[in-house]
């Protein structure tokens, strides 16, 4: 099919400023200057092709909610910082470590919760309500789908906001954690200054070693959060669900991940098997360019507002 023109005005089109173009266009000016016309075509057709679409997401949805990835040249985690994620190992195995993590994640926690879902997450809550999306499964554990109201949704790492028992299973608000960390550090302070915009926080040592960690309050186990630490695995019965969600589905649309976690890149390799269509949408390579039909490069947020779920 073809686009609706008035996503594609004749080109060249003459310069514009921000006040020449209509508030409901103005979405459309950034995505024009980083993804050519030719590549949203396309990936509106892939997008009219298919009644039901399964969607996965990652880090790369999320950085435009000021949130940033791990492996991104130059702006990533890994290239900005020697800052690397937790090991379940390291977590589960020390209790000094669980302190320094609880630590740094309770300085972050006001600034890390207020991030807020943008215009990608939100293109795939109206794909939902328009019927379009069949299943939609991300690698974040930032709540933004959820922020969103995306309800066709499974977190496959888990989520950063809600807290489980190690002991139990309990599971709990990681605001309610939040409220138990103040009780019991009234006189703990960091310097806010560290925050860095993924929630974390540098901290020295002898700062940790006063922070005050509570357990669990139903059985006095160790509190984690509700989510998959590197080294751990993902829940079997949670990959099951989604290997039927992907079966369900009968095309693959990839956007903002790089897929180098096996844990989201394993429905790649079924999809594939299954000879199901992929597309995919980020701004670098991914594990899984080999196998799509269609790739396209581009900002998340300005790609997604302009491709319409019909
Ligand atoms: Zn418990």
């Amino acid at each position: 099919m073809r686009l609706p023109l008035r996503l594609f005005p004749p080109l060249p089109a003459p310069v514009r400023t921000a006040s020449s173009v209509p508030a409901g266009k103005l979405d459309f000016v950034p995505a024009c200057s980083t993804t050519d016309a030719r590549s949203l075509e396309l990936l509106q057709d892939f997008v009219s092709r298919f009644r039901r679409l399964f969607v996965v997401t990652g880090a790369g949805l999320s950085t435009e909610s000021g949130i940033p990835d791990y492996r991104s040249e130059g702006v990533g985690l890994y290239a900005r910082t020697d800052r690397r994620p937790m090991q379940h190992l390291e977590f589960t195995g020390s209790g000094r470590s669980r302190q320094r993590y609880w630590a740094r994640n309770f300085v972050g926690w006001p600034q890390f919760s207020s991030h807020q879902p943008n215009c990608a997450h939100r293109a795939l809550r109206s794909w939902e309500d328009s019927g379009k999306l069949h299943w939609l499964v991300t690698q974040n554990v930032d709540a933004l789908h959820s922020k969103a109201g995306q309800r066709r949704l499974t977190e496959l790492h888990g989520c950063a906001h809600r807290v489980t028992c190690l002991g139990c299973g309990t599971i709990t608000p990681r605001e309610d954690l939040q409220r138990r960390f103040v009780s019991l550090n009234p006189d703990w302070s960091a310097q806010a200054g560290a925050v860095a915009p993924d929630g974390d926080v540098f901290l020295e040592d002898e700062q940790v070693l006063n922070f005050r960690v509570p357990f669990c309050e139903q059985c006095g186990g160790v509190l984690k959060p509700e989510v998959t630490f590197f080294g751990d695995t993902v829940n079997k019965a949670t990959v099951q669900f989604v290997h039927k969600r992907l079966a369900e589905a009968d095309a693959v649309l990839v956007v903002g991940s790089s897929l180098q976690v096996f844990s989201g890149y394993r429905f790649l390799l079924a999809a594939s098997d299954r000879k199901m269509p992929i597309a995919i949408l980020n701004i670098g390579p991914t594990r899984a360019d080999h196998l799509a039909e269609l790739k396209v490069k581009g900002r998340c947020g300005e790609v997604l507002s302009v491709i319409q779920p019909l």
